[in-house]
């Protein structure tokens, strides 16, 4: 172990290992671009580790979920041993758990099982919400009326506003990210649209997800705050907890993630940050780099340390990157130099119009490939915003290329017939997760949206949750005209027990029932509160299709709810879910082949985890971030938004569609012009995921509705 530790402490320079033994007092490693700060974090959890620092007590806080598998990947390969109790995660999985943890989700009043919903669910509980409000809705019309003449150069009769549910949901993530809670005055410097939202939306729509039992990304991390600022005793629990704090790129922190971070930290002088300014690239999520920029008077005694040396490209591809990146007026300034080779020129691309492009850069890195034997995965096409990504598919099926689409995951999940078979699978894990059962029972054979409709009132009467309503009518089999008084068979769960949170939070772990008292996160579990004889009132009158379709459901959940995750299609074939699939018409003009198909790979992926709960969970969290399994990437070149390829490397990157308007990007109609000091660190950050090649193009024509655009060449194009 000692042998491994100081061959990683031999690896790295001066500075970096300087960084490495800094206790102190808050250290901030502010430092370039590819100077090793993310390998520096990780060195610096695996030495703590190797010191002998239980890892419950490190709190280390990576940018995604695959750099926070990576650092706990490199603390086990030091000290040879699985790292048990880690908290190792990005914010939004740390605070869910947090939030998960004895029950303190009921301190913000929500009740066990709440369902985490995505982007798309958010979307649809607003449309949901508004359904009847056509005072709410014609307001919005009007003002997107409004923002089209006020952008539209000539006069075009057809346009016919509609609600936008999307943009409302941007909105309301943006005021999570800014700190801002429904029940807050109304802040000053809201726009026009952020105002509507504000006073007619956001209250309704947080009251809603409670209501239902719902919360969504931005809640996760809002709920522990709320938490921490009313319950000291909790907040206390953490501070005294973790004696080691570590975060990265923390250029991008946004207020809310500031505050979580900064009640965390309380007045712990063990805490580290990296970041590099010039990578700023989320100023539209509300992310400031004040935390950066001022962080000496954040935290006392503050120790930089600044990394100059880049690991990751040859000196073109830096000195480019450089030069574009001192045009931007705002930033500390920084004297960044490498070892490495010269190496390639920098190719600059023009071609004539965009399906030229397109081909050509598939052409390119089919060479790539073939002829020179380059790693597929070694391949990236970093464009600026997802649907450009998504022009590349076509050719790239065509070409018979693999690739990971960071979006894929989203899109796939969305499938109707997967989102049903996910629902199903999400109530053998959490059966008071009432969301996701009014997804299933109307496709239960005899039940209507009214039967549904029922069971959720009565639900709502006993105060219960429906799952306890289905069990009474599924059970009550001889005597089903009485009401019935019946003990609730769904006791309320206890507190997650320690071990199968601990197992959640590292997959890999098997924790023996003997760690359930071990480290300190652990606290008196507390009895479970209602596990009393609860009457139940139901009045539903099921016929004997009805019963007969919902006992075998209830039955079969009953069966195989703590099985393993190679046990679903079982399940999914003994409920009946297939017959389902070939008959349901909601998915009948389809080709019933391919919905199997795609079932059949949701399974694939779930076999990936050791039990329903882990896949269940990491779909709710992770369903944000793309890639789909390790096997595929590794074969696969990536296509993914430059946001998104923050910290990663490539050797060879590709960024297409440098014109103006594209890159840097200008937003039109009502969005506000882009911010042109952002656009050059975005394309700074993607210049620099290259190691050995970098290949910008740009187009000189473009086709919009049958109309010839003509395009110049981005201005960035220049300053390089
Ligand atoms: P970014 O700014 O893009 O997030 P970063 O500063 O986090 O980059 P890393 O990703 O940690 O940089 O490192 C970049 C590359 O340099 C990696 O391949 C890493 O292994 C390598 N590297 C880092 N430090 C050293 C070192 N001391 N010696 C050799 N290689 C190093
Ligand atoms: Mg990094």
């Amino acid at each position: 172990k000692s042998q491994k530790i100081n061959d990683l402490l031999k690896n790295l320079n001066k500075e970096q290992r300087e960084a490495i033994n800094y206790n102190s007092s808050p250290l901030l490693i502010l430092a370039g671009v590819g100077t090793g700060k993310t390998q520096t974090l990780m060195s610096k959890y695996a030495h703590l580790i190797s010191k002998g620092v239980q890892p419950q007590k490190i709190l280390a806080v990576t940018f995604t979920n695959k750099a926070a598998r990576e650092m706990e990947k490199r603390a086990e390969s030091i000290t040879q041993s699985a790292l048990r109790f880690n908290w190792i995660g990005t914010f939004h999985s740390l605070s869910a758990r947090m939030l998960g943890f004895d029950q303190v989700y009921e301190s913000v009043e929500l009740k066990v099982d709440y369902h985490i919903l995505n982007q798309d669910k958010q979307r649809k509980q607003i449309r949901k919400i508004l359904k009847d409000q056509k005072g709410t809705k014609d307001l919005f019309l009007a003002f997107e009326q409004k923002m089209f003449s006020l952008n539209q150069k000539h006069q075009y009769r057809g346009f016919k506003p509609s609600v936008p549910y999307a943009k409302m949901v941007s909105c309301i993530d943006k005021f999570k990210n800014r700190l801002l809670f429904h029940d807050d005055d109304e802040p000053k410097g809201l726009n026009e649209f952020e105002r509507l939202v504000f006073l007619n939306v956001y209250t309704e729509y947080q009251e809603s997800l409670i209501s239902e039992n719902l919360v969504d990304y931005g809640d996760l991390i809002l709920y522990m705050v709320r938490i921490f600022r009313q319950k000291p005793e909790i907040l206390q629990k953490y501070r005294e907890q973790f004696e080691y704090i570590l975060v990265d790129e923390v250029q991008d922190l946004n207020l809310l993630q500031q505050e979580w971070l900064k009640l965390i930290i309380g007045d712990n002088k063990q805490f580290t940050c990296v970041g590099d300014d010039d990578q700023m690239i989320y100023g539209f999520r509300g992310a400031g780099g004040d935390f950066i920029l001022n962080f000496e008077q954040h935290f006392q005694n503050a120790h930089i340390i600044r990394l100059e040396q880049n690991y990751r490209s040859t000196k073109v591809i830096l000195t480019h990157a450089n030069n574009l990146i001192s045009k931007n007026k705002k930033r500390k300034g920084k004297n960044l130099w490498t070892e490495n080779n010269e190496g390639e020129p920098a190719y600059i691309n023009e071609f004539q119009d965009v399906q030229t492009e397109i081909d050509q850069i598939c052409r390119q890195i089919k060479v790539l490939i073939q002829k020179q034997n380059v790693p597929p995965n070694q391949i990236a096409i970093l464009t600026r915003t997802n649907q450009e990504g998504r022009e590349f598919e076509k050719q790239l099926v065509m070409d018979n290329t693999p690739y990971d689409l960071s979006s894929n995951k989203k899109q796939f999940l969305k499938i109707k017939e997967v989102e049903l078979a996910l629902y199903y699978i999400t109530v053998l894990e959490k059966q008071y997760d009432d969301f996701a059962w009014k997804h299933i029972l109307d496709k239960i054979p005899g039940f209507g949206k009214d039967t549904c409709k029922k069971i959720d009132e009565c639900a709502k009467e006993n105060k219960t949750s429906m799952f306890d309503i289905l069990n009474n009518l599924a059970q009550n089999e001889q005597n089903q005209s009485t009401p019935t008084i019946k003990k609730a068979s769904g006791k309320r769960k206890p507190a997650m027990p320690i071990s199968a949170l601990e197992k959640w939070a590292n997959p890999k772990l098997i924790v023996s029932k003997d760690d359930s008292t071990e480290g300190s996160i652990s606290s008196p579990k507390k009895e479970p509160q209602d596990n009393v004889r609860k009457i139940l009132k139901v009045d539903i009158k099921l016929n004997k299709k009805q019963k007969e379709n919902l006992s075998r459901l209830m039955k079969q959940r009953e069966i195989f709810k703590n099985t393993q995750t190679k046990m679903l299609v079982k399940y999914l074939t003994n409920i009946g879910f297939y017959e389902h699939l070939a008959k349901n018409s909601n998915i009948k003009e389809k080709d019933p082949v391919k919905c199997q198909k795609n079932v059949q790979s949701l399974l694939e992926i779930a076999e990936a985890f050791d039990d329903i709960k882990q896949f269940v969970d990491h779909i709710a969290l992770f369903s944000q971030e793309g890639s789909g399994s390790e096997e595929s990437e590794s074969k696969s070149i990536k296509l993914m938004t430059i946001h998104s390829s923050k910290g990663l490397e490539f050797d060879h990157v590709f960024l297409p569609f440098w014109v103006q308007g594209k890159m840097p990007v200008e937003f039109q109609r009502d969005r506000q012009a882009a911010d042109i000091e952002e656009e050059r660190r975005c394309a700074f950050v993607g210049i620099t995921r290259a190691r050995k090649s970098i290949h910008i193009s740009h187009h000189q024509m473009s086709d919009n509705n049958y109309q010839t655009i003509q395009h110049r060449q981005s201005v960035f194009l220049k300053e390089i």
